[in-house]
């Protein structure tokens, strides 16, 4: 599905089959002699299909078309090695280039040590391994190496008569990129702020306190004049503060759960994180499935590590366990 949005601007509809997300947006951007494509969807089957049936649509040539990457999550980043020509730039942050390289390196090594921390949280061990196996990044990711072009904060990308400034944020991803034209008002937000559904803030071993990075950027964004903001999924927002406000509502809403759930006593993540509101179609913990389990309980991690960062809780090991207390 494409729709168009401004002169020169479209948003193609790629769908996630079996991702609670539902679908990608994807974004073309076009001049006479170029075209951007802002994310790209899952290295998979029905995502490339989708993608090839709009790019012909829309009379895309590959050889003439750069692409730029959100964030390094794969429902963002899947396709950019198959989409990319020898003539593509293709656009990353900094922090996750660097990042993509040292995951090729040790890609194994890596998932091992976020499990680690999962598991000395109370996140049993077999079930840890389940959701990792099941976790897309496992199964939809570049089907080659890429040579990234870094963009950094305050980066301009121009095509056509789009100016786009490079606008970092941290936070859903450990770089985070939404890209801001100011003449037009046009943010395209990636996953940075969503419509119907609200980011997930996980935790990263990169990170000291994503959702500390993640609440100030979104009071970047803020400060932003946007008329219609461009999500990585779901529906477009027209009224951006008001999408902000909901959901520094939200995490206020969480991290006051979280400190409720802590009341009667130290708990680990995995006693705190059934406590907590999910916005999920099912109707208790032990009903999720695990991937969800698994995101649940890295951002109820991220939400532990703001409260600790801010002297509300604190954690204690005991033979390699670690529980939460109220300070
Ligand atoms: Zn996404």
């Amino acid at each position: 599905m494409i729709e168009d949005i401004e002169p020169n601007l479209c948003r193609m509809e790629i769908p996630l089959p079996k991702s609670p997300l539902k679908w990608l947006n994807s974004y073309v951007v076009r001049s006479r002699h170029r075209f951007l494509i802002v994310d790209t969807g899952f290295n998979q089957d029905e995502c490339q299909n989708e993608m090839n049936v709009n790019l012909q649509k829309l009379g895309v040539d590959l050889n003439k078309a750069d692409i730029f990457v959100t964030h390094f999550h794969v429902d963002h980043i899947g396709l950019a090695g198959t989409l990319a020509t020898e003539n593509s730039k293709v656009y990353l942050n900094e922090s996750e280039t660097r990042q993509m390289n040292s995951l090729r390196d040790n890609w194994v090594g890596h998932w091992q040590r976020l499990l680690d921390v999962y598991v000395a949280n109370g996140f049993p061990a077999e079930e840890a391994r389940i959701s990792m196996e099941n976790h897309p990044a496992h199964k939809f990711g570049l089907k080659r190496e890429v040579a990234f072009s870094i963009v950094k904060d305050g980066d301009i990308i121009e095509i056509g008569d789009f100016h786009f400034q490079c606008v970092s944020t941290p936070g859903h991803s450990p770089g985070h990129m939404c890209l801001y034209e100011p003449n037009k008002k046009i943010l395209i937000a990636g996953d940075h702020i969503l419509s119907d559904i609200t980011p997930n803030i996980a935790y990263w071993l990169e990170m000291d306190d994503p959702l500390n990075e993640y609440l100030t950027n979104l009071e970047k964004v803020q400060a932003l004049e946007v008329k219609i903001a461009l999500p990585g999924h779901r529906r477009l927002i027209h009224d951006l503060p008001k999408r902000i406000r909901e959901l520094q509502e939200h995490h206020r809403d969480r991290l006051n759960e979280v400190l409720i759930a802590l009341r009667d006593g130290p708990k680990t993540t995995l006693q705190i994180a059934p406590k907590i509101t999910w916005d999920i179609a099912f109707k208790c913990w032990e009903e999720f499935p695990p991937t969800q389990k698994w995101f649940a309980f890295g951002e109820t991690l991220a939400h532990l590590r703001f409260l600790e960062n801010k002297g509300k809780v604190r954690r204690e090991i005991e033979d390699d366990k670690i529980s939460y207390y109220l300070a």
